[in-house]
């Protein structure tokens, strides 16, 4: 069950926790940096605030945001993608059992090598893309989380959440759904049945490369919320009032950014799997890709992250990336300016992607200058 609310996401963007400030009238929201909040004597809460961990007036706003974008009843904030994906997962007791995607976010996989069974904890990585494995590996232990991502980085594999909905919670088992590649503008994976969804905010909502951030949507404020909220609050994951402000600024042009962000994309994405150089582009809007299909049906859009796998091997991939102007050679994605990265390069210990595959975050600039770009890089 999910909260629906009567505007679309371009209104609920802009007026989500953005009433003017009830003190001045200010329409541009304040941001309170007060750690502490006056209480009474006796510790008598006197407006909802005690300590800046616990919980303020800035964070409140931003989490209404969040919650009211993706149809949750609440929204958790955290420092980082990292500590959101960690928030969830650290409520999980020992011989806890967690499924996670084959292809996902290089820190997941980590947390999921390194730290995870020190608490006891296994992750059991699985194709996501086909339920009938996601079925199996149910069937097989006790699974306390389905945890999805889709799209999925930096393959860009479409994972068909209704269907995992369904699989998870016939084995009792919650579905958590990493939204940062899609943002809530282009698919609600709590309306498809997912109990949680994790957003790097780091990434769109911030859309500036300028403010790190994570949170988490709930569908219910329920048990598992107010654990993970208790967690926070006592282990310190939080988010500063600045960032969550940066972020909230963020919010406001999120769907009109993203428009743009995948206008290009699209057409970034037409160029390049026409060119002879490039053996493989990984974009769910090319009819080619393998889970095309599941995305028309979840998504309104196909997102502006994509993969291409170049001709020749490593050392072609790094000589297109060395060439690119337009595209700066840094991780993260989602900011204005236009990134690739060759994922191998930087995986750390245990590199997963391709030795030929550049990851791509197509920003702002004019779809034509991208396009000549890579026209001129891969020659
Ligand atoms: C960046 C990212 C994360 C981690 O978020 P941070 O804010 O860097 O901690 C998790 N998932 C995805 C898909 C990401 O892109």
């Amino acid at each position: 069950m999910t909260t629906s609310h009567p505007w679309h996401p371009a209104t609920l963007a802009v007026r989500a926790g953005a009433e003017p400030d009830a003190e001045t009238g200010a329409v541009a929201p304040p941001i309170h940096l007060a750690t502490t909040f006056r209480h009474g004597p006796a510790g008598e809460r006197i407006a909802g605030y005690e300590y800046q961990r616990e919980g303020n007036p800035t964070q409140d706003r931003l989490e209404t945001a969040l919650a009211a974008l993706e149809g949750g009843q609440a929204a958790l904030a955290f420092g980082s993608g990292m500590a959101a994906i960690n928030g969830l997962l650290e409520t999980l007791a020992p011989g806890a059992r967690v499924l996670i995607p084959d292809d996902c976010y290089s820190g997941l996989r980590y947390l999921a090598r390194e730290f995870l069974p020190q608490r006891g904890i296994a992750a059991v990585a699985v194709d996501m893309a086909d339920p009938a494995a996601v079925e199996a590996a149910c069937a097989a232990s006790v699974v306390m989380v389905v945890w999805v991502e889709t799209p999925s980085n930096p393959r860009m594999k479409i994972s068909d959440i209704a269907a995992l909905a369904d699989i998870a919670h016939r084995h009792g088992a919650l579905l958590a759904c990493d939204n940062t590649f899609a943002t809530p503008v282009l698919q609600q994976p709590l309306a498809l049945g997912a109990d949680v969804v994790m957003h790097s905010t780091t990434k769109y909502f911030g859309g500036h490369s300028d403010v790190l951030g994570g949170a988490l949507v709930f569908a219910r404020r329920d048990g598992c919320h107010d654990q993970v909220a208790h967690r926070r609050h006592i282990t310190g994951a939080v988010l500063s009032p600045f960032s969550a402000w940066l972020t909230l600024r963020g919010c406001r042009s999120l769907p009109a950014r993203m428009a743009m962000h995948c206008a290009n994309a699209r057409a970034l994405a037409a160029f390049l799997v026409a060119h002879p150089a490039v053996e493989c582009v990984n974009y769910p809007g090319l009819a080619s890709h393998p889970g095309h299909a599941i995305a028309a049906r979840q998504m309104s859009d196909y997102g502006a992250m994509l993969s291409v796998l170049v001709r020749g091997g490593r050392e072609a991939a790094l000589a297109a990336a060395g060439r690119l102007q337009l595209f700066t050679n840094a991780t993260s994605l989602g900011g204005c300016e236009s990134l690739v990265e060759h994922r191998a390069s930087v995986e750390g210990a245990h590199p997963v992607s391709p030795q030929n595959l550049l990851r791509v975050s197509v920003g702002l600039e004019h779809a034509d200058d991208l396009i000549a770009d890579w026209a001129q890089a891969l020659g």
